[in-house]
């Protein structure tokens, strides 16, 4: 726009855009200059104990930071793995499961155990049972030679009967019951007096031992005496004689009879 002007003034416009264009560069030197020399300045007032401490403060945060438990947490947890304290933990697993088993196994085996128990003690009653019901409910008094009937003899009453055997031939109740008087006896010797359940007496004479006490419990065929030869005796014989529940002696010959046993 200035160059359609005039020369003089021209040249002198021109001059002055140059000097200020070299005002503008020298402005901008200085600029750029002063940028400079600020930029170096900034950097020259960091002092050496910053640059040593900047480093130090970095490597404690650092350290902390490393140490700090929730930041460390899950990294331990899955990369700090100790080998002998996982196996103890395995095998403690494995001892309780295995513990376990055991005491099922055992509970088991007990179970089986008491269930044989009883099998065995329901066998054993069943077993007593039948041998209960087979068991005679009477029986003769002895094995011998029956010698002498009940009634008269001898101008006197004879009130039972007699079977004749060898000294120490057992003599056993004929019933089940209970001795009500097992010792001495008047012409008896020696005698054992066993009550029944109906209240029939049983009475057993001459024997040469009584082996059993009074008040014993005693079953059909259990031995309660042997066979001797005491008292009003012509030799080794037992005396049996039946009193019934008033007390009347009868002919045991019938009383047995009629329990299926014969002499
Ligand atoms: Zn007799």
């Amino acid at each position: 726009m200035a160059r359609h002007r005039a020369k003089g003034p021209l040249v002198d416009v021109i001059t002055r855009v140059d000097l200020d264009r070299k005002k503008a560069v020298a402005v901008v030197v200085a600029a750029g200059a002063l940028a400079g020399a600020g930029f170096a300045q900034a950097a020259s007032t960091v002092s050496p104990v910053d640059r040593l401490i900047t480093p130090v403060a970095a490597t404690k945060n650092l350290a902390a930071a490393m140490t700090a438990p929730p930041q460390q947490q899950g990294p331990q947890t899955i990369h700090s793995v100790d080998t002998g304290s996982e196996a103890r933990k395995l095998l403690q697993a494995e001892q309780i499961q295995a513990q376990y088993h055991v005491a099922g196994a055992l509970k088991s085996a007990e179970g089986a155990y008491v269930k044989r128990q009883e099998a065995a003690k329901a066998e054993q009653a069943r077993i007593a049972a039948e041998e209960e019901a087979k068991r005679p409910k009477c029986v003769r008094p002895a094995q011998g030679s029956f010698t002498s009937g009940f009634g008269a003899r001898w101008g006197t009453s004879h009130n039972g009967v007699d079977i004749a055997n060898a000294i120490g031939t057992p003599i056993v109740s004929v019933m089940d019951g209970t001795v009500i008087e097992a010792g001495p006896a008047s012409g008896f010797g020696l005698w054992v007096r066993v009550q029944h359940a109906d209240g029939t007496i049983t009475v057993y004479g001459h024997m040469n031992t009584i082996d059993v006490p009074q008040g014993a419990k005693v079953k059909a065929g259990q031995q309660i005496a042997t066979i001797g030869n005491r008292g009003q005796s012509t030799g080794p014989h037992v005396h049996f004689e039946v009193w019934a529940g008033g007390g009347q002696k009868i002919n045991p010959v019938g009383w047995l009879a009629e329990r299926g046993v014969s002499l």
